[in-house]
């Protein structure tokens, strides 16, 4: 049993499932990874969760009553994140399968695409044998898929002090398959890419943005051309500019496939920006979406200052009636942060703006209320008004 102080009680009453170390009161003898019952400072009941020795966020909450054989409840967990993409998920055969928390699965990412599982394991408790074997079985019982691709970041391998862990196929062989989005194909490499491989919270994004998109158009941080694919089914000249050369090559691959031609440059996207704006270029349609600027709190003032200078620029570009499609992937950087950073790019670029669409992560990624962590991306459709 691990005792957890008034404070970590009180995060858990607030609908919090995690409690730091600094809340504990004792957790002696407890295994790493181990399946363990919680209780307050009178001994008090709380629940269950799974726990980590190593990282700041011992404990991750299961349940609120007593479990007593978690195999079973994870192949519940697993079955209950299915049957929810059923009833959310639309036009793909690539979406987010079980989201962490956001699926009462703390420590658990596994995502889909057409024919092709990757799974992330990120905690102690869902890198022990027994778990890994029932993940494992229940995906490929209830989803049939022809491989299951382990993923490994080794930054939190080892903030879990987990033992490096190896990349590559656990179930099956297949390692590349086409997956579609929005009628929108994509190329995908299993064992190449960042994240894992390809971005998939955006989905929703991309059809929003693709409703307003017109003219001449740029997509400033495109990795594989997921938002540039969908704009070019109404632009009439779309450029995709990503400083990964890697990225752009399956970009142009992806524009192939699909019949398009997009015009791809591997550039910094702020040099870019400042260059294309000083030289008095101007655009119908602009996609900002960069990586997170702010890792952690202690860098939100720099992030701001960035996402500020690219809006700032991009805002100076657009021609009147023109949209812009703006996002931030940081958790750091919350919605009204991002709105007054917009705010104050619109009074210095001298425009005047109308938010048609204030959006988040696609529905596969769902946000747990009271959980503020699972909810981290922001994505605003912007028209620029015709007035000043
Ligand atoms: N919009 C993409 C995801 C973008 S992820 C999608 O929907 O799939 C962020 C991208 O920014 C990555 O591809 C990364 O290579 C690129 N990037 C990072 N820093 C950059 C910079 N300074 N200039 C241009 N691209 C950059």
């Amino acid at each position: 049993m691990v005792e957890i102080s008034r404070r970590g009680v009180n995060r858990l009453k607030d609908g919090h499932v995690w409690v730091y170390r600094s809340d504990i009161v004792s957790a002696e003898g407890i295994a790493p990874g181990a399946l363990v019952s919680i209780a307050d400072e009178r001994r008090k009941s709380l629940g269950s969760a799974l726990y980590s020795s190593s990282s700041q966020i011992a404990i991750r909450m299961i349940s609120t009553g007593p479990v007593s054989d978690l195999p079973a409840l994870l192949r519940e967990r697993i079955q209950a994140a299915i049957a929810y993409r059923e009833r959310v998920v639309r036009d793909t055969d690539a979406y987010r399968v079980v989201f962490g928390e956001g699926d009462f699965l703390p420590g658990l990412i596994v995502d889909r695409y057409n024919d092709i599982l990757t799974m992330q394991v990120l905690t102690q408790a869902m890198d022990v044998e027994e778990a890994r074997a029932t993940i494992l079985s229940e995906l490929s019982e209830r989803l049939a898929p022809a491989s299951i691709i382990e993923r490994v970041d080794p930054k939190i391998r080892e903030l879990e002090q987990l033992p490096a862990g190896s990349f590559g196929t656990i179930l099956g062989e297949k390692t590349s398959t086409i997956f579609s989005m929005n009628a929108v194909q994509f190329y995908y490499e299993a064992l190449e890419g960042q994240k894992t491989g390809a971005f998939l919270d955006q989905r929703e994004n991309y059809a929003a943005a693709a409703q307003y998109a017109r003219g001449e158009a740029l997509d400033g941080f495109c990795y594989q051309g997921g938002f540039a694919l969908h704009l070019a089914q109404h632009c009439s000249k779309v450029t995709g500019v990503d400083s990964s050369r890697p990225a752009l090559e399956v970009a142009d691959r992806n524009a192939a496939l699909n019949g398009r031609d997009i015009e791809w440059i591997e550039a910094n996207a702020f040099d870019l920006l400042r260059d294309y704006s000083a030289a008095g270029k101007q655009y119908d349609t602009i996609v900002l979406d960069p990586p997170a600027f702010a890792k952690t709190k202690q860098n939100l003032d720099t992030a701001i200052r960035g996402y500020k200078e690219l809006n700032l620029r991009a805002l100076k570009m657009l021609r009147p009636g023109g949209i812009l499609v703006t996002c931030s992937c940081s958790y750091h950087v919350s919605q009204a942060a991002f709105l007054e950073m917009l705010g104050e790019a619109a009074r210095d670029a001298h425009r005047r703006l109308r938010i048609l669409e204030s959006r988040s992560q696609s529905k596969d990624h769902p946000i747990l209320l009271n959980v503020p962590e699972t909810a981290y991306l922001k994505c605003f459709i912007i028209m620029v008004s015709h007035l000043k």
